[in-house]
């Protein structure tokens, strides 16, 4: 069963022009990316208080004249089982006839595939933390700072690469990509990732956007060092 944070969120500044429904799952995340703003309340902390996918759907009911989309975000929501997200993207869509968006590191390639291929997810919207086709073995410790975990290779982000492609592969106009402005990047990397995703769109006929978003620092983590992708010195 995913567990729901039991705060739903009616906002209008996520998605420019289309007000939305934010619901965080207590999943958890496998990253601990620089200055994450979601750590503490929604990834470390215990909540014995919680809300099921029957509890959203009553909420998105009552609400449903207020929001054009659903989206569900975390710590990481598809770190949830397989079958559990199924069933509970299932139950949504029988109940509430609003697209569903996903907020997503990346990572969990598989089930993507699975839930576009399934119909259950209308959008995905997928962070581009660095420019990940770009990354060499001498990008590690700038790796290693952006995700905030120990990298053994570059699988992740050659997974979260995967990702970032099959998304623009099936775009059917609710996918996004988007960046972090983070402190420690130059502009080099937001243009390296704009050209890889304007490339990818026209691999693919297809128009994702690409956004940079801004940098907000978490007051009880550190500032941090200066780095600067191998291949732009
Ligand atoms: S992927 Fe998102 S929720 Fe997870 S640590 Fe990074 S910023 Fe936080």
């Amino acid at each position: 069963m995913i567990k729901y944070f039991d705060k739903l969120l009616l906002s209008l500044s996520e998605i420019e022009n289309h007000p939305i429904l934010l619901v965080h799952a207590l999943s958890g995340c496998q990253l601990r990316c620089f200055h994450c703003l979601n750590r503490s309340e929604l990834i470390e902390k215990y909540h014995d208080r919680y809300y099921t996918i029957h509890d959203v759907i009553d909420y998105a009911k009552k609400q449903s004249l207020l929001f054009d989309y659903i989206v569900f975000s975390g710590g990481e929501f598809l770190l949830s089982s397989l079958d559990d997200l199924i069933s509970d993207l299932t139950i949504l869509r029988q109940e509430v006839k609003k697209p569903v968006i996903v907020y997503t590191n990346g990572i969990a390639f598989e089930k993507v595939v699975e839930l576009h291929q399934r119909g259950l997810v209308d959008g995905f919207h997928v962070d581009m933390k660095l420019p990940f086709h770009l990354l060499t073995s001498e990008d590690f410790d700038l790796a290693e700072l952006t995700l905030g975990i120990p990298l053994r290779d570059m699988s992740i982000p050659q997974r979260i690469l995967q990702t970032l492609e099959y998304i623009i592969s099936v775009d059917q106009g609710l996918n996004r990509i988007r960046s972090v402005r983070y402190p420690f990047l130059g502009p080099e990397a937001f243009a390296e990732n704009r050209l890889w995703v304007e490339a990818m769109n026209r691999q693919y006929g297809r128009h994702v956007p690409y956004d940079v978003h801004s940098f907000i620092y978490n007051t009880n983590e550190e500032v941090a060092p200066s780095f600067q992708l191998a291949r732009h010195p």
